[in-house]
């Protein structure tokens, strides 16, 4: 379709709802809901719902939640409504049948009454003979007075798009330019099943047609079923739209398509580990896109008058989950402590003091680099930490560890202050005193107060304690040693 400037550009986004939406799918959700924007156009939700044995309950409803939760939304669809409704195809089956039908009566598709059996068999044939399943057209050639007569019967029917012969079916795609492929390839695909559902191939042409979608931007995973469409719109002479089909995203080792496997890659998935929605968003804009300044960090504003489906390249991105990671870590930093508080609330574990968590927050912010891993980088401060002896004796041994923890304890059970400061000042002065080397006490301190290496500064850490926890701690160090 050739765009003017008065023309409104309409992309969708067309789910089926056989569970949670992938993160690939999201990928292609803001590709679509980016482009109409660009343009001031309209980014159209519909849910394609027609495979009931694929449905999964309850999947409709996620999909509708998660599009929200990742801070998008739509113009038209679900729950919305708009001017092309409904956008559920189960609700608009009749639209479907009458359009079948239409087709039929232009002699541009066919009823067929080939049964299940003869179906079977005529794949086993092909399988057999390594050939591409295909219908062999049986039910093209019935005369017009034998379909009414079996349809009078009331035979069972489906009804097929009758594929012209000896042509070519040629279209353009946004990323590979022309596409061709001889209509000899294509099956007599089935248009409207029996049970009166459309297949997936009617349902998108017919409703992106009425839906007066402009540009169909998704994954290449659907790029084979494009010359179907094609046929499609040609046999209903309707205009077809711009297609874009979209490479699909590697495993994070650039090895394989992303699997669905065990849910890990459906979108809700990263939000439940602690992913940030607009961190994630930055990240899908990323992979296989850059903006021309190579500036990876971006609002969605900013992507929104840069992006070009053309310039999506074509080799395929891996999930790279240390760059997202990064991106996480970046938007988490960007965050003021208040809002990163309330984003956080779902991971703090039950016994969080959450009266705590504002002296907590700054001290392990830094290394937060996903909302869940507030737990294991603040347990120590509400948990008692496992107590491992043997490491409280890295270049020292038993007498002298046992000699500082107890000059420690006295030193911070004198403080009637405590502050960062006054603790600060017992231990550095105990070092000073005795020239204890500072690596190992300090070490040692730190082992013993959180059962960790690697903490937020020790003072600090020590100050949120409190007085009589931070002894509690030592002294049970202490008696480890024996
Ligand atoms: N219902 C298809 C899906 O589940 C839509 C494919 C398309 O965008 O045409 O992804």
């Amino acid at each position: 379709m050739q765009k003017n400037s008065t023309m409104t550009v309409r992309t969708r986004m067309a789910p089926s709802p056989t569970g949670e939406l992938h993160v690939g799918g999201m990928a292609t959700l803001l590709k679509n809901y980016a482009w109409a924007k660009k343009h001031g156009g309209q980014f159209v939700l519909r849910i394609e719902d027609t495979d009931k044995e694929r449905e999964v309950k309850g999947a409709i409803d996620k999909i509708l939640r998660v599009i929200g939760d990742y801070g998008l939304a739509w113009d038209e669809g679900p729950e919305k409504g708009g001017p092309y409704g409904p956008y559920i195809q189960s609700e608009r089956l009749d639209l479907y049948r009458k359009h079948a039908e239409a087709l039929v009566k232009a002699g541009k598709a066919y009823h067929c009454f080939c049964s299940k059996e003869r179906l079977e068999k005529l794949r086993e044939e092909q399988r057999t003979a390594h050939q591409p399943p295909k219908y062999d057209k049986h039910c093209r050639h019935l005369s017009v007075d034998e379909v009414a007569r079996k349809l009078a019967a009331g035979e069972v029917s489906v009804i097929r798009l009758k594929v012209p012969a000896n042509t070519q079916v040629v279209f353009q795609d946004l990323l590979r330019g022309e596409i061709r492929i001889a209509s000899s390839e294509i099956d007599d695909q089935v248009l409207l099943k029996s049970d009166g559902y459309p297949t997936y191939h009617l349902g998108v042409v017919v409703d992106d047609h009425l839906m007066k979608i402009t540009d169909v931007i998704r994954g290449e995973e659907w790029i084979s079923s494009a010359p179907k469409h094609v046929l499609l719109y040609d046999a209903f002479g309707w205009e077809k739209p711009v297609f874009a089909h979209l490479p699909i995203f590697l495993n994070p080792d650039g090895k394989g398509k992303m699997s669905k496997r065990k849910g890990v890659v459906s979108a809700r998935s990263f939000l439940d580990r602690g992913y940030l929605p607009e961190a994630m968003l930055n990240f899908l804009m990323i992979l296989g896109w850059a903006k021309k300044d190579q500036q990876e960090v971006m609002s969605l504003d900013e992507y929104i008058q840069e992006f070009d489906p053309k310039a999506v390249s074509l080799k395929s991105a891996a999930f790279d989950l240390k760059k997202l990671n990064w991106l996480n870590g970046v938007y988490i930093r960007q965050l003021p402590l208040p809002a990163l508080k309330k984003r956080l609330q779902p991971f703090l574990p039950a016994d969080f003091p959450v009266d705590k968590l504002d002296a907590i927050l700054p001290l392990v912010v830094e290394r937060l680099v996903t909302l869940a891993e507030i737990e294991a980088l603040t347990s120590f401060f509400y948990r008692l930490p496992t107590m491992d002896a043997q490491a409280l004796l890295q270049k020292a041994d038993p007498q002298l560890v046992t000699d500082q923890l107890a000059q420690t304890v006295a030193g911070l059970e004198k403080l009637t202050a405590w502050t960062h400061q006054s603790v600060e000042k017992v231990i550095r002065s105990l070092q000073e005193e005795h020239q204890w080397h500072k690596g190992q006490y300090f070490m040692m301190l730190r082992l013993a107060v959180t059962g960790k290496k690697a903490t937020p500064p020790l003072f600090e850490t020590i100050t949120v304690l409190g007085q009589q926890e931070t002894t509690v701690r030592l002294k049970r160090a202490s008696a480890a040693l024996g």
